[in-house]
């Protein structure tokens, strides 16, 4: 399981229920920080964390948030979410661009593959696919890789 690993507190938590695994861009350069993205949600006044999972350019994988806890990622809709980010999604000249790399890939699949065998019901969209979002995030069409991708083991 690639979640909720050294999070000792991880067995006292209750299961939420999960409908949706949602991925996301931080829509930000490939190289901000983890640090720098987590200093903007704290100076925005959030107490959660924006994603669960946040992996950056090498593929490193962030586990933010336990996954029984929400995080902030769709306004309405967190309640019920699991939401997966990497770093990166817009050009030089800030337009939206699919630029994971492809150990972001590796670590995006590493993470819907795990996700998946837990959640079977739940539905994997991207940001943009919900209902009044006008943000391109994550920059590219998840239905459509979905389809070039094997989330089986
Ligand atoms: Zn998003």
């Amino acid at each position: 399981m690639v979640y909720g690993s050294g999070n000792t507190n991880i067995k006292s938590l209750k299961m939420r229920t999960i409908n949706n695994i949602v991925l996301h861009c931080t829509a930000t350069s490939q190289k901000a920080t983890v640090e720098s993205i987590k200093n903007y949600w704290k100076s925005i006044g959030w107490k959660n964390p924006g994603y669960h999972y946040l992996i950056e350019a090498n593929g490193n994988i962030n586990n933010l948030q336990p996954i029984e806890k929400p995080s902030n990622g769709v306004r309405g809709h967190n309640s019920d979410s699991i939401h997966i980010s990497y770093i990166g999604g817009k050009d030089e000249n800030g337009q939206p661009k699919d630029n994971r790399t492809p150990q972001q890939v590796i670590s995006q699949l590493s993470i819907l593959i795990g996700l998946k065998d837990s959640f079977p019901e739940a539905k994997i969209c991207g940001h943009r696919d919900f209902d009044g979002v006008k943000k391109a995030c994550p920059s590219f069409d998840v239905k459509e890789w979905l389809k070039h991708v094997k989330l089986d083991a």
